[in-house]
């Protein structure tokens, strides 16, 4: 048995970090029914407790040491704790851990949780701290007598959490930040301000902008602030900043951010250049080493690259994405990533994702009162929230947060972007923040790229081929290109969808001619020695077949395929194995509309083509996919549908979020040409549906436009490297069709964006193979979700 990323699923796990991450890892293992031994080894005596009090009520003194413990009072994980002594090597080939004292533990997997380590001012004298462990924690408590002067040297989170407690403890205390404004980087320059400004409404001075260059030392007991018992010789008694002033302080606490703990993983040949690269799930390059928490630094398909979150409540919930793909079994969704922050009595939430271009506006209160709800909008849609004591509005927002679905295709890839990101570090281009890399051209042009994209997806997945009304009656056919097969999709005699390979069983003669459609009587006739099949593929007739009694008339027959009939439409797999319908279908429809039950609502089984439009689209497929995902394009060649949807002159697609409908424009009264009034509206849809247009891609071929009178359905034949054909059903209620209503300004709307589209395609597809496009192009944040797209194809194709 294998895990989602192709490895076999361990009999022992090792997890080497015994924290957060850690202990989540190992109460997931064993949520999940895993019953091998586990093994947790951590560099403290502890056992896992947590951290974010330390700078809070635990620094307060309202909490002890064992209201910190993460592990429930009857807890028993079944486990060997090896504690107090740190890894210090690992050998990623026979999953082999070093210990300090000298000892190895090798097991199956090896899941890395080291955490972060807390970074430090060199030459810092007695009396200035940090607050990482919970031993730097008591270390400050002890170190701290009534009314001494504290110095907090950096206005982060727990920078500023330390202020605020060690203020609220009676000490007078300065912050120290060097950059011109404090949290501008994870909350932008107005809300981070907003943040900041706590400090100085508590009567906490800030001083900005200046950097510190070293610290004054005590010459004599008692120097600094003049407060009694620490001080003495050699402690700290200043902060020297680099605007020649000095801060006073008999403690001086640094946070300035944090490193993952990574060192002891050198030379391990894992790709450590932003803590522990890996995928999505924690897979890292290398076969049953996995990474997790504060030191992983995951693939991000929204960021397209990997990214490191230091926040507890990641550390907390991806260990049971890492522990089911560790056990094969799908991850399910991950929610926008969050944090919290305590300052003077205000709780700071923040969900989402930032990148830095987004409108801000306040839903309610006001950036000086400590008390506001602020959300981060791109293309009009939440995207991040911030809240400072709005618990229950922050919570209504966060949970209209778009939550990035844990694909099994995008582990299993991601892991070759983190062999990549190893393999490549000093060939590839750095690219900035906001772009992303396409894939290379060659992508788009080579032959053997293309084969292996049918063999491995068009000939693997489910291909929807045609429209059941297509073939209406029994033995009535129609043959398809799948992948590099043709196929003949019909009904036999009790009006079941069949599908055959259309190939005569004796001499491999193709049994129908190409793209053809028609009706057979009974049965199917090879043209080339009459080879005969009924409508079930059975070999029913051939010139002397009564003299060939050995053989079987089934096993001699036609090759029949796995079908499905869904939306009206017969998909059709070619596999031996075809891949689950719903972990493949239907989980696309649900990662881009939330639920099913979206689609459902158009009833699209139950209406009827009134037009069908095909193109010869002289194009590589993928490049009419990434097309229809994007919607940059749209201002610059789609003028009529920016009209009706005025959403799209801002570049992003409605494809870009989870369940978006984009609205029509006011005065537009239907999905037309010219926004004149569509036909009858269809039944079922949602209220919230009637005056929006949803958009959706079911790879590998599929693009579904739903609008509230009809639905516009394409279907991609891939037929070439360079050439793809495309056939659009317009699909209208059924006495919309029948009556003969004119739709002519519905179909001309869509058939426009169509030829706009493909025309656009055709005029990229020659520069696929410049040698300018090489290394490929670049995607723009609204395009970043295309990242997704190639991450699937290559991990398809790599299979
Ligand atoms: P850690 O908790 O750092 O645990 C890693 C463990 O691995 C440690 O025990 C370490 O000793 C051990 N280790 C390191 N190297 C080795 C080795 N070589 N061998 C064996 N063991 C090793 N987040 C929020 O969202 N909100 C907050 O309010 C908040 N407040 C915080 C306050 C403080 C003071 C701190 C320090 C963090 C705070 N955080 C907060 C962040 C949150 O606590 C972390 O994201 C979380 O602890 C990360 O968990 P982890 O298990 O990945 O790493």
């Amino acid at each position: 048995m294998t895990g989602l990323t192709g490895d076999p699923v361990p009999r022992s796990v090792a997890i080497v970090g015994a924290s957060l991450a850690g202990h989540a890892t190992a109460r997931a293992l064993r949520r999940e029914g895993f019953d091998g031994p586990v093994t947790l080894i951590g560099a403290e005596q502890h056992r896992p407790y947590d951290r974010p009090p330390l700078s809070k009520e635990f620094l307060a003194g309202t909490v002890g040491v064992e209201d910190l413990a993460l592990e429930n009072p009857n807890e028993d994980l079944a486990a060997d704790w090896l504690l107090g002594v740190p890894a210090v090597s690992l050998d990623p080939a026979s999953h082999t851990v070093g210990l300090a004292d000298g000892r190895t533990v090798s097991a199956d997997a090896v899941v890395i949780a080291t955490g972060s380590r807390a970074r430090r001012l060199a030459g810092a004298p007695a009396g200035v701290h940090t607050v990482r462990s919970l031993d730097d924690a008591a270390a400050l408590r002890a170190d701290l007598a009534p009314g001494m002067a504290v110095a907090v040297v950096g206005a982060g989170f727990i920078g500023a959490e330390i202020a605020s407690t060690l203020h609220g403890r009676g000490h007078p205390v300065t912050v120290i930040e060097a950059a011109p404004a404090p949290l501008a980087g994870p909350l932008g320059l107005e809300l981070g301000a907003a943040v900041a400004a706590l400090h100085v409404a508590n009567g906490v001075p800030v001083r900005c902008g200046v950097g510190v260059t070293g610290f004054r030392v005590a010459r004599s007991t008692g120097a600094g602030s003049g407060a009694t018992r620490a001080g003495g010789h050699g402690r700290v008694s200043g902060v020297e900043l680099a605007d020649g002033t000095v801060v006073p302080a008999d403690v001086v606490v640094v946070g300035i951010g944090a490193d993952p703990a990574v060192d002891w993983l050198d030379g391990s040949g894992l790709d450590l250049s932003a803590g522990v690269v890996c995928t999505e799930v924690g897979a890292t390059s290398a076969p049953g080493i996995w990474a997790v928490g504060d030191c992983s630094a995951w693939y991000d398909p929204c960021h397209g690259r990997p990214h490191r979150i230091e926040h507890w409540t990641d550390s907390k919930e991806r260990p049971a994405v890492l522990a089911r793909a560790m056990l094969g079994r799908t991850a399910g969704n991950l929610r926008a990533p969050y944090f919290w922050s305590d300052q003077y009595g205000v709780r700071i939430q923040f969900a989402g994702r930032r990148f830095g271009d987004e409108q801000v506006t306040i839903e309610a209160g006001a950036p000086d009162t400590g008390d506001l709800l602020a959300v981060y909008r791109r293309a009009g849609e939440p995207v991040a929230v911030l809240g400072m004591n709005q618990p229950s509005l922050f919570t209504r927002y966060r949970k209209a947060l778009p939550s990035t679905p844990v694909h099994a295709v995008h582990a299993v890839h991601a892991r070759s972007v983190a062999r990549c990101h190893r393999r490549r570090p000093m060939t590839t281009t750095v690219l900035p923040e906001s772009l992303i890399s396409t894939l290379p051209g060659a992508y788009y042009t080579d032959p053997r790229i293309f084969a292996l994209e049918q063999a491995r997806i068009f000939e693997r997945m489910w291909f929807a081929t045609v429209r059941g009304s297509d073939i209406p009656t029994p033995g009535a056919f129609r043959t398809v290109q799948v992948g590099s097969e043709s196929v003949i999709v019909s009904r036999n005699r009790r009006g079941e969808v069949r599908a055959f390979l259309n190939v005569c069983r004796h001499r491999g003669a193709r049994v129908c001619d190409e793209e053809f459609t028609g009706t057979v009587e009974r049965a199917f006739q090879c043209p080339y020695h009459a080879w005969t099949y009924d409508l079930d593929g059975k070999l029913v007739a051939a010139p002397n077949l009564t003299k060939m009694p050995d053989i079987d008339r089934v096993v001699y027959g036609l090759r029949s395929l796995s079908v499905r009939d869904w939306l009206g439409y017969v998909w059709v797999s070619l596999s031996d194995e075809p891949p689950s319908f719903d972990e493949t279908v239907m989980q696309e429809v649900i990662d881009r509309l939330g639920d099913v039950g979206n689609l459902d609502h158009y009833d699209v089984a139950g209406l009827s083509v009134g037009r069908r439009i095909v193109y010869d689209v002289m194009a590589n497929w993928k490049l009419i996919i990434e097309n229809f995902m994007e919607c940059y394009h749209c201002a610059t060649i789609h003028p009529e549908l920016t009209e009706v949807l005025p959403e799209f002159a801002g570049g992003y697609a409605a494809q870009y979020y989870v369940n978006h409908g984009a609205e029509f424009a006011e005065g537009v009264k239907g999905f037309t040409v010219d926004g004149s009034e569509g036909v009858d509206l269809l039944p079922g849809i949602d209220p919230d549906q009637d005056r929006k247009y949803y958009a959706i891609t079911i790879k590998p071929q599929v693009f579904v436009n739903m609008v509230p009178d009809h639905i516009i359905l394409h279907r991609m034949f891939p037929m070439a490297p360079d050439r793809t054909v495309v056939e659009c059903d317009w699909l209208f209620l059924p006495h919309v069709v029948e009556s003969g209503k004119d739709v002519s300004r519905s179909v001309e709307l869509f058939d426009r964006v169509n030829r706009q589209d493909f025309e656009a395609c055709e005029r990229t597809q020659p520069s696929m193979s410049s040698r300018m496009y090489t290394d490929g192009g670049v995607l723009v944040p609204s395009e970043h979700h295309i990242g997704l797209f190639h991450e699937w194809l290559k991990a398809q194709i790599a299979r």
